[in-house]
């Protein structure tokens, strides 16, 4: 009999309940749970693991550089980092709201850090979520429009996901046209997803990174600000800061 069983949960790709039938119940016969308790147990098992593979796979599309989690962000590490309204981001009404979320502040103070961990969240929640640096977005579109697939990778890659993350604006100076392809990025996904964005540049500066084109920065940030959180991070690097609290820095000891 279990060899029919496992036949079948094969061909109805019921994967975990195959894998776990056999000691459920073995366990529901112990413990004397009815046939109904016993079917909610497999179903269970059978819906966590696909639970699971989707959060993988979200994972997987989303490309992060690497995970983080809000849990692993140290607080008293991030001065001015306000924890209350980082919890109340993690809640994502944002998302359904569809509002933006901007992290300004230095290098190495844990903007992406931050950015990522609200995205992990919201694939917990099962949206879909992309991340892509300014660089990298500025490279994919370029490729995109070279080999005529413009306007599938905008709708795909750019408007598809529930929630975007564009990383590191301000590291790399963009041309007049690449400000252009920037541009339209954030008016076609103003007021239809949200944007996370995160800057080492004030917004005052952000002109000398869009090709110096006054018209087009503001007419961007307003589409931006519009419905925005924006969370200004002061402070050092976490990573200096770490370097110089194992003392691989020298000079901050008096002599
Ligand atoms: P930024 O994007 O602002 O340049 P990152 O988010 O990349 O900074 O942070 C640099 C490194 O330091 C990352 O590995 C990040 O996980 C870690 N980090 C930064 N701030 C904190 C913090 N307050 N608590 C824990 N890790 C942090
Ligand atoms: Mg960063």
């Amino acid at each position: 009999m279990s060899e029919r069983i496992e036949e079948l949960c094969a061909a109805l790709s019921l994967n975990a309940i195959g894998r776990d039938y056999a000691n459920l119940a073995d366990e529901a016969a112990r413990k004397k749970q009815s046939f109904t308790d016993y079917l909610k147990r497999i179903l269970e098992a059978e819906h966590a693991l696909r639970q699971e593979r989707s959060r993988q796979m979200l994972v997987k599309l989303a490309t992060f550089p690497s995970v983080k989690t809000l849990d692993e962000f140290d607080f008293k590490a991030a001065a001015g980092v306000p924890k209350a309204r980082l919890q109340e981001l993690a809640g994502l009404a944002f998302i359904e709201r569809r509002e933006n979320v901007i992290f300004l502040g230095p290098s190495g103070t844990g903007k992406t850090h931050l950015a990522i961990s609200l995205g992990v969240r919201a694939i917990e929640r099962g949206y879909k979520v992309r991340f892509i640096t300014a660089a990298d977005l500025m490279l994919q579109l370029e490729k995109a429009t070279r080999e005529g697939r413009y306007e599938q990778y905008l709708r795909r890659a750019l408007l598809g996901p529930r929630l975007l993350i564009l990383d590191e604006i301000g590291y790399m100076p963009l041309d007049k046209h690449q400000a252009d392809l920037f541009f339209h990025v954030v008016a076609k996904r103003y007021e239809q997803g949200s944007v996370i964005l995160t800057s080492n540049l004030s917004f005052g500066e952000w002109e000398t990174t869009f090709g110096g084109n006054a018209a087009l920065t503001s007419a961007m940030l307003d589409r931006l600000l519009h419905h925005a959180h924006v969370i200004q991070i002061r402070g050092e690097s976490y990573r200096l800061r770490e370097a110089r609290q194992s003392g691989l820095l020298g000079g901050q000891r008096a002599a």
